[in-house]
């Protein structure tokens, strides 16, 4: 079991590690995004905001510095986050700021002067200039004649992204387009780039690109997982899955313990439904359909078993159980004198060698049946690899005179491609067709398809999961009549049977 577990829980590991990691790369890129855009947005509106209170005040030429003129200049300081210093100057003579501690706007002046002018409009200006370490200053300037108001803008929009994350991790450049174009600075990045990120925002006056850089542990800070962690998540869901399929493989082995014990003890019977010809009501065969009889007498249905015994292969042994007792039950109704057949399941292994056909002709050939008294039913549901092989093996089958009806017609993928390669005879019309007579389901146009196509290909049906003597009444005006359904019986033992056909006359 290692064998299979193993391999199991390598490949989940590996899987899930990549996926988490996977996800971890996008979440924090989509994050680090995020700020970014918010990064652009406060910076954009900045300018806004400061571009928006230098045209409110009045002409720099009539402002007049005194108590209450400083006191409003503080207050737009005050209110803006944004803004660090709100001055005015006119010449050299006459110097008015928001703050009043003595700010040397002669030395704004002749920074100013020497970085990157930008023009806005009219007399509206842009400028950056270098604080060295620190990065750009970035100044907004309304200029009159000799006069000039002076806005010094915060940087403050970056800080609380470095400051979460690490020191000289983080570098970005805004750059205002326009002629000429203006930079405007962060701190110069220390280390290797690892992630980086443009943006633009362009709406009024101001058309700004962002364009942000980051170390490795800048974009570390945006992963919600670490690497140890990621490798913890991935052992967890590695173990969990490898967990379930031990448990679920020693369920399955167990099951085929059980199966093995019941194929031991011949405990798979053959159940027989009647097929009925709705015409006069006769018997002309039945549908074998296999019941498991444990040994306390519970019968337990087939889809508890089947889809695990198709998967296991075990329907082959199980099949020739049910083969075993039906040639000898088919003996017992004297079906031999007659044109009655029982249609067994099979699936498309059977085909795949001689080994059921030897096996049949012997049973037959040891109780004396005719094979023509059986016939075999093989669902579009299940894939058959090799159709060449499988019509081969069928020929076998058809010279001893027994047919292939096509079961579950409409519902598989196999349909057209069985019919024309296996030389099936009838078509077994499912019941899910079947349900829609009286009814407006869609489906209801496939149940005429199907009828129409087997009638201009000559081939016979019979409707399964007929119920109702309406749906019977329906069939019959459509031509079909071999009808098996609760209608007429359900499945039943092979005692049930004989007592059934005593009370219907079908002996
Ligand atoms: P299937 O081959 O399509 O068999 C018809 C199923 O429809 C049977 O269910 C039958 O009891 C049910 N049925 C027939 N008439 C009516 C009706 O009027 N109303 C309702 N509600 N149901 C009806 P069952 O016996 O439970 O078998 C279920 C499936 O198990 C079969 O479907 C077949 O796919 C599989 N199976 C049964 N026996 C064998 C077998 O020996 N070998 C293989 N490979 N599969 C088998
Ligand atoms: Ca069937
Ligand atoms: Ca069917």
């Amino acid at each position: 079991m290692l064998r299979i577990v193993l391999p199991i829980f390598a490949t989940v590991f590996v899987l899930s590690l990549g996926t988490l990691h996977y996800f971890n790369n996008f979440y924090a890129n989509k994050a680090m995004q995020n700020d970014a855009e918010q990064l652009l947005y406060q910076f954009h509106d900045a300018l806004l905001e400061a571009h928006q209170i230098l045209a409110e005040l009045p002409n720099p030429t009539e402002f007049q510095c005194n108590e209450s003129t400083r006191k409003q200049l503080s207050k737009y300081s005050f209110e803006s986050p944004a803004i660090r210093l709100l001055g005015v100057m006119h010449g050299k003579e006459q110097q008015c700021a928001s703050e009043s501690m003595h700010i040397d706007l002669d030395h704004y002046q002749q920074r100013i002067m020497g970085g990157d002018i930008h023009n806005i409009k009219s007399d509206y200006y842009l400028a950056s200039a270098g604080l060295g370490d620190k990065g750009d200053d970035l100044l907004m300037i309304r200029s009159h004649d000799d006069s000039r108001y002076f806005v010094s803008l915060d940087p403050f929009m970056v800080n609380h992204l470095v400051e979460f994350a690490c020191v000289d991790c983080l570098a970005y450049d805004f750059v205002i387009a326009g002629e000429p174009e203006l930079l405007f600075r962060g701190q110069d990045i220390v280390g290797e780039s690892h992630i980086e990120y443009r943006s633009a925002r362009q709406e009024g006056i101001f058309d700004v690109n962002l364009h942000l850089r980051g170390t490795k542990e800048f974009y570390n800070y945006y992963q919600e997982l670490s690497m140890v962690t990621t490798i913890i998540f991935a052992l967890i869901v590695a173990s969990l899955i490898a967990l379930l399929s031990y448990r679920l493989l020693a369920i399955r082995q167990s099951m085929e313990r059980v199966m093995l014990d019941a194929l031991k003890f011949s405990e798979f019977v053959p159940f027989y439904q009647p097929i009925v010809d709705s015409r006069n009501g006769e018997l002309v065969g039945a549908e074998v359909l296999v019941r498991w009889k444990r040994k306390d007498g519970s019968i337990v249905p087939p889809y508890q078993f089947v889809p695990y015994a198709e998967d296991s292969g075990l329907i082959i042994e199980i099949t020739e159980q049910l083969i075993d007792k039906v040639v000898k039950d088919l003996m017992q109704f004297g079906w031999n004198n007659t044109n009655k057949f029982a249609s067994v399941n099979i699936v498309p292994e059977h085909l795949e060698s001689k080994r059921f056909f030897n096996y049949l002709c012997k049973c037959c050939k040891l109780n004396g049946l005719p094979p023509k008294n059986i016939s075999l039913e093989i669902t579009e549901r299940l894939q058959i690899d090799d159709l060449a092989v499988a019509g081969k093996t069928l020929e076998a089958f058809y010279d001893l005179g027994m047919s292939l009806k096509l079961d579950d017609a409409g519902t598989g993928y196999g349909g057209f491609s069985y019919i024309q390669e296996l030389g099936v005879s009838t078509l077994k019309i499912d019941k899910m067709f079947v349900d829609t007579i009286n009814s407006t389901d869609v489906k209801h146009s496939v149940l005429g398809s199907i009828i129409s196509f087997a009638q201009s290909s000559d081939l016979g049906t019979i409707a399964e999961g007929v119920e109702d003597e309406s749906q019977v009444e329906y069939l019959k005006e459509q031509g079909v009549y071999l009808i098996q359904g609760y209608v007429y019986a359900k499945p039943m033992s092979a005692n049930d049977l004989m007592t059934w056909m005593k009370v219907h006359n079908s002996g």
